[in-house]
Order: structure tokens, then sequence, then C-alpha cells
């Protein structure tokens, strides 16, 4: 393995050009980027080639998969280790951990983003959501700590001595307390974390700094369309001589392979006809669910095995239990899912202010992206073939690494690196209005202050209300904390000047402040949103938007169709008044018939439809269309003939 930072504790033997390296870069500092994921999480470091690589375990394999089992002997067991205890101990197996962290129990039950999961989960302290082990109890970040830990120790193995820092990278959809529950987890693993990350920023810069190093490519547009396991991140970026900026990002935190499994695993438990699975069967279905789904990226059809349910010796009738999945099936199960990711992308394109056009690379991270409907959606949706050049997987742990190394001062690079809000920033004023002060998608770090008055006479204290979200109301925003600012000399209404300072830092995290002017009070939080006041309103909200960007997609699609009909009906119209005698009878009840059906699916709610009438009644005319042509033609020539010999 070519991995090793050229830190090597003194003492150590080493190669000469190592030695070389060393004493170039003296400042060298021990550092890596880890992409903590939700279903593989992996860490990666500079090697002697100054160039990130991932590092491996002892049986090279890169991608630890996001498991942590607790035995009941007590022991940890985290990676392919805790994996092989899924089937067996599903209850004490705990996997996609990252979907937990910074969340309570009612927004993980609620909606859609209800969590099927074999693992027993109350609420704990704050209301943050903790699993239930027999007696023990875990947080989820505890468990996304077991498995940072795991992966420090294998970096701190290949890199031959204690970690002075990590850049650890979360998706963009993160709000704060998923920020802060996994800056926790990292502080429990013992990392000193340096910077949290957007996992799409950090798969741009492993791009965007290859660019940069071959002198091309130094300004210009991308788009990186990330679908792992758990969640699916857009972002739109700029690049432009050597400052990297996001200009837009969305997506959906609960949107991934895991559904694509989902849909495989519905389609097994169908055929197995077990409507209500226990947990281990349940497992043995998604990891089964898992082979097929991943096999069939390579492969036109793959063999099935369905799982056996618990107390059952054998299938009834023999063979029943082998299907044949194809691709095409497949592809059909996980279209909708494609599209409203579609539909997240649109939307970014358009808070960035660019269109698709105007892009010149789209990136494809994440492990379903190997999915070849994935790349020809994407080629099809922003009308280009999408870069792939660098492993999927890996992209963001590399990254991350880069960025690592540049906080660390190792690199020489000048790389400034701007990310943005994912949701605007505000305040409650009066009649429950959000005022935001910071709005989405605006570069961090950063710091805006708005002055504010006081409402009534006389009036001492001030509630400030922070609140995160899009909407005008209060009540559809997230609240993000309370505070009071007391004190205020008594005035009348409107006299006192209340500066009410946000700032964001580098992290994505909050801090509010507000300052009475004349007298110099003044109050601040950290905001440090209680996980107990995780209301899903974030969730909620942005999946509002997704849903009604689908609507709003729909409605101009039918709209366009409608429109088109209506100029198909009246050219019609139109050719059977003026041509109608070059059709007999029975063609003219025919060609009325197919028109009037167009007509009738016009006048209804379905694109399609519209759309294949106008199709049919194309065809249905043609050879009336062909028919009037030979007669213009026909008056043309005579036309002409009078003409000539006139
Ligand atoms: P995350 O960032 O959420 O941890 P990854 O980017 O590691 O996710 O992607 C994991 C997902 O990619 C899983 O759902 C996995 O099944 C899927 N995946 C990995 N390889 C393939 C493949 N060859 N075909 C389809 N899906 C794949
Ligand atoms: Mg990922």
């Amino acid at each position: 393995m070519d991995l090793l930072l050229d830190i090597a504790e003194p003492g150590q033997s080493r190669k000469p050009h190592e030695v070389d390296l060393l004493e170039r870069g003296g400042r060298q500092r021990r550092v890596v980027g880890i992409d903590l994921g939700t279903t593989f999480s992996l860490v990666a470091a500079i090697n002697l080639e100054g160039q990130p690589a991932c590092i491996a375990d002892d049986a090279e394999r890169t991608a630890l998969p996001s498991v942590v089992h607790y035995g009941l002997d007590g022991a940890v067991l985290v990676g392919h280790a805790a994996e092989a205890q899924a089937l067996l101990h599903p209850q004490r197996t705990i996997s996609s951990v990252k979907r937990l962290m910074g969340r309570g129990l009612a927004e993980l039950s609620s909606g859609e983003g209800g969590m099927q999961t074999p693992l027993q989960l109350l609420d704990g302290e704050g209301g943050m959501v903790q699993i239930v082990l027999g007696a023990r109890r875990v947080s989820p970040v505890e468990v996304s700590a077991e498995i940072l830990r795991s992966l420090k120790v294998r970096a701190e193995e290949a890199l031959g001595g204690p970690l002075q820092g990590a850049v650890v990278t979360v998706p963009a959809y993160f709000d704060d307390a998923q920020r802060q529950a996994t800056k926790d987890a990292a502080r429990l693993a013992g990392l000193e974390v340096m910077r949290l990350v957007n996992e799409p920023t950090a798969a741009a810069l492993a791009y965007g700094l290859d660019a940069f190093q071959e002198g091309e490519g130094r300004q210009g547009l991308f788009a990186i369309y990330d679908l792992g396991g758990g969640t699916f991140d857009i972002s739109i970026l700029r690049l432009n001589e050597g400052v990297f900026q996001v200009l837009a990002t969305g997506g959906n935190s609960r949107l991934g392979g895991d559904d694509f499994d989902q849909r495989v695993v519905d389609y097994l438990l169908r055929e197995a006809g077990v409507s209500i699975p226990d947990s281990r069967f349940l497992q043995a279905c998604r990891r089964e669910a898992r082979r097929i789904k991943e096999q069939l990226s390579e492969w036109e059809s793959v063999d099935a095995t369905l799982p056996l349910p618990d107390g059952l010796e054998a299938w009834p009738a023999g063979e029943s239990g082998r299907r044949t999945i194809t691709r095409p099936q497949f592809e059909a199960w996980i279209g909708d899912l494609l599209h409203s990711t579609g539909v997240a992308c649109r939307r970014a394109l358009k808070d960035a202010g660019v269109t698709a056009a105007a892009l010149q690379g789209v990136v494809l991270v994440g492990g379903s992206t190997r999915v070849p409907l994935v790349r020809r959606f994407v080629a099809q949706l922003f009308q280009r073939e999408p870069l792939c050049d660098l492993d999927p997987d890996q992209v963001v742990a590399l990254g991350a690494a880069h960025q690592a190394d540049l906080l660390a001062g190792n690199g020489d690079t000048e790389l400034l690196l701007l990310d943005v809000t994912p949701l605007s920033l505000g305040l409650e004023t009066v009649g429950e209005l959000a005022e935001k002060i910071i709005p989405r998608n605006t570069p961090i770090p950063t710091a805006r202050a708005q002055d504010f008055t006081t409402f009534k006479d006389g009036q001492t204290a001030m509630e400030i209300h922070v609140v995160q979200g899009e909407r005008e109301l209060v009540s559809q925003c997230r609240s993000l904390a309370r505070f009071e600012l007391r004190g205020i000399p008594p005035m009348v209404a409107g006299a006192a000047r209340i500066r009410v300072t946000f700032g964001v830092d580098a992290d994505g995290l909050l801090t509010v402040s507000a300052r009475e002017e004349s007298t110099g009070i003044e109050q601040s939080v950290r905001v440090k949103p209680s996980y107990g006041l995780s209301d899903g309103q974030i969730e909620e909200m942005l999946r509002d938007a997704l849903s009604h960007g689908a609507a709003d997609l729909q409605a101009r699609l039918l709209n366009e169709a409608r429109v088109e009909a209506e100029r198909v009906l009246s050219a019609v119209g139109a050719a059977l008044k003026q041509d109608g005698d070059l059709l007999s009878e029975a063609e003219l009840r025919r060609v009325k018939a197919v028109t009037l059906q167009l007509w009738e699916a016009s006048r209804g709610q379905d694109a399609t439809l519209i759309n294949q009438e106008m199709a049919r009644l194309d065809q249905e005319t043609a050879f009336f269309a062909q028919r009037r042509m030979d007669r213009s033609i026909q008056a043309a020539m005579v036309g002409r003939n009078m003409t000539d010999f006139a």
C-alpha cells in the first residue's frame, strides 16, 4: 500500500525519497478526510505522490460498512464483522445509523421519512432517539463514534502515529442538529474535527483540484449528482480562478440505494407471499435485494432466491423459491425515485440561476450512480454525459482528504472553499412573520446584521425567536432557538434600536446575538438546537418543496400538451372545412371520431394521454394530409400552367 504520509516518526526507516519529501514539507501534519456514510464509510489521506488515496483495511477493502454490532458479551464489532451478525442478531446490529443522527422518534416515524428497522427505538434525553440493546441503550452519536474510531485506528496504523485532525463530511441537507451530532460523534471517537464539509462539496473539490492542476477548467459551472445509500444531494458549483463556490444545494436526505433495495424487497415479499415479515426474514430479503440490485448494474438479468420464512423447511412447490429478475423490471420499479431526483435538480439549477446548458460538467458521486438507468437519467436530464473518472464511492473521502490537507497547511495550493447555508435563517417579527436575515444558499462563513425596534411603549424586553426555513409564516418554519434581550430602557415604541446579528461559521453552525445600541446591553446564543426541538419541519418543508416542484412540472407538461392539442384541433377543423370532400363518408366518420377523442383528452388532466391522442390523430389523418397535399400541388401546377401559357 503506497499510502503512507511523509510524516513517519523520527527513527523509523524510510526510503530516500520519503525523507526528501519530509524535509521539503517540514510542516506536514497527520490529517485525514472521512466520509461518514449511511451505508459505507471511508478514510483517506494524501499519499507520497501528493494525491489523496483511500486507506484500506488488512483485507485491502477501502469501504467500511457503516454497521455496528453490540455483542451480548459486551464486545463491539464494526464493519464487515458487524454485518455478519445482522442476520443472527438484527436487534443488536445497527445499520444506517446516520438516518438517526440528531433526530427524535416522532420525526423518524412520521410520514415518508418513516424508517423500517428491526431496531428497538425510544426517545432518550432531550428527545433524541436511542437504541435499545437489552438492558443497555446507545445513542446514534455513540454508534457513529464506533465507526469513526474504527477508521481512526486504521488510519493511525497506516500513517504511523496519532491523527492530528480530520475533515468529516455530512450531507448538504444536514441541519444544525445533525451536524452537531456528527461533530459530537467525532469528538467522542477522539478525533479533532478541523471542519465539517458537505459531501458534494468534497466530491467537487476532488474533481476541481484535478482540473486546477491541469490548468484547464479554471472556470466553469458543475453539477454534482450524489446518490448514495441513504441520501441524495445535488449541488451546483462554480470554479473560477481557483475559487471554488457552491452556488446552490438541494436534494432529499431520505432517498438512495436503500430505497432501490426496498423496491426489490417488496417484490421478494410479494413473491414469497409474506405480508408481515419478522425482522430476521426482512434482513435476509434486504441482503438478497442488494445483491440483486448491484448485479443488475452489470447483467441484464439476475437469478434470485426467495428467502425462506422461519419455520418453513422448504418452499412448498420445490422450484417456486427461484425467480429471474431483469434489468427492465428493476428499472420500472425505481423510475419514480429517479424522477424525484430530477425535480430537485431543476430546483437547484433555478436556485443557482443557471440552466443545464450552461454547465460544463456533471459529476457522479455515490454507489447508486453505478446503476445504468441512473447514468442514462442524469445524461438526459443534463443533456450531457456525466463525469465519472474518479471512483463514485471514494470521491467524497478523497475530496475530504484534500480539504484536510489544505486546512493543515500541508499543501501549497491557495484554494478558497466556500460553502452555503442550505436553508434561510431568520427571526420572528410581529404578525408571526419570519424575517429572513441570511437567505438560503448564502456562502459561509457569513455574518449579517439587521436593526429592529420595540413594538410597545415602555417595552423592556424583547424575545428573539430564531427560525429556519423558506416559508413566510413562523409556524411553517423550523424553530431553532428562543432567547430574551432584557434591560432595554423604557422608551416610546419604535425608539429603541436593537441590532440582531446572525453569524454562521465554516461548519454551518449558527450564533445569534442581539444588542440594544443605546445601552450596549447584549445577549447571544450559540444555536445548538436541543434535539427535542426537532419536529420534522425541515424535512417536511423540503418534501413539500419537492412535491410542489413535481406538481409544478406536471402542471407545465399538461399546459403544454393542451396548447398543442388546441392547435392540432383547430388545424384539423380547418382542413375538414376546406378539403372535407376528399374523404369518403366512412373516412370522415373515422377522422371525426379520433378528433373527438383528442378533444376529450384535452379536457382531462393527463398530459401523457393528450400526447398519445395527438400521435394517434396524426397517424390516422396521414392519408388525408397526403391527399390535401396532392390537391394543392395540382392546383399550383394548374395555376402555373395557366400563367405560363397566358
Ligand atoms: P452512502 O454515501 O450513503 O454511504 P455510498 O455512496 O457508499 O452510500 O453508496 C452505497 C449505495 O450504493 C448502496 O445502496 C449500495 O447498494 C449501492 N451500490 C454500490 N455498488 C453498486 C452497484 N454496483 N450497483 C448499484 N448500486 C450499488
Ligand atoms: Mg456518500
